[in-house]
């Protein structure tokens, strides 16, 4: 609580008197300290590759160059390293702009079926580098009101995870059906997408955190499939902006399942 005193008399002749406002700034605080832990996390985040560019760099420049392999496998780091840093930029400034609604959402009738079917033709080449199988299984006539390309970033980051978090010979699998509404719980009726993997799971313990920014359960892991930690708060974000949710179950050494449901198009 913060406590501010103002003095104040309604009159000339009136004694003055004091105005006391006491205000709840809990939510305020809890703003502030989120926005500097996040802007702690981007930072170190961002440190780490460009200390190794930098590192890489100046090897090279101190006499490393005159050996053509050593030179070969640096300058590959480097170049990892720059891609690494703009996946991260463009994440951050993903998040931020749809933290801050300064591009709203353009929504139109989406068509389930053949939206998906686009999504994971897109994905199958990525999935087969991997000797992953990439499975479709969709009802037909499923109509959504959504933003496509918003509503693809979700599918492409869930996808991308499943393939990453996934061994070699996996399996990872799209689903979309319809779930009726209930008139007990007031639920609506709305289009349910699964994506599961057969993959190496989530502790029970980290579930609950894995759609905050920067959480990775295996920080390494993370890194060298690419990740920056910050796709599954995007796709959290972008499935409340649809007015959806999503959930995820797992289990350690037998797959994942990323949960969305997104609510129907009335005819
Ligand atoms: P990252 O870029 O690290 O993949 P995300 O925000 O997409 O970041 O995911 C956060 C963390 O959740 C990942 O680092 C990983 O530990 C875990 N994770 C996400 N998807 C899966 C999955 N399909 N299987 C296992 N772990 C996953």
């Amino acid at each position: 609580l913060e406590l501010s005193a103002i003095p104040m008399s309604m009159s000339e002749e009136e004694e003055p008197g004091l105005l006391l406002v006491m205000q709840d700034v809990t939510a305020i605080r809890r703003l502030e300290k989120m926005r500097s832990e996040f802007v702690a996390n981007v930072s170190h985040e961002l440190k780490t590759p460009v200390a190794a560019v930098k590192g890489f760099a100046e090897t090279l420049l101190n006499g490393a160059m005159d050996d053509r392999e050593t030179a070969q496998s640096f300058l590959t780091i480097i170049h990892d390293e720059s891609d690494r840093l703009n996946r991260l930029i463009g994440d951050i400034l993903e998040l931020s702009k749809i933290e801050s609604r300064r591009s709203p959402l353009q929504f139109s009738p989406v068509d389930l079926y053949a939206f998906l079917e686009r999504i994971t033709e897109f994905m199958s080449t990525e999935a087969t580098k991997k000797n992953i199988e990439l499975e479709l299984q969709a009802e037909e006539e499923l109509f959504i009101e959504a933003d496509e390309d918003r509503l693809g970033q979700i599918l492409l980051n869930l996808l991308q995870n499943g393939i990453n978090y996934t061994p070699e010979g996996g399996k990872v699998k799209v689903k979309a059906e319809f779930v009726p509404g209930t008139d007990k719980e007031g639920l609506e009726d709305r289009v349910r997408i699964t994506v599961s993997d057969t993959g190496i799971g989530i502790p029970r313990k980290d579930l609950p955190r894995i759609f905050e920014r920067f959480y990775r359960v295996d920080k390494a892991r993370s890194r060298s499939s690419g990740g920056t930690g910050l796709g599954l708060s995007i796709v959290k974000h972008l499935a409340e902006l649809h007015h959806g949710t999503i959930r995820v179950e797992s289990t350690v050494g037998v797959g994942s399942q990323f949960i969305l449901e997104l609510p129907l198009l009335q005819p």
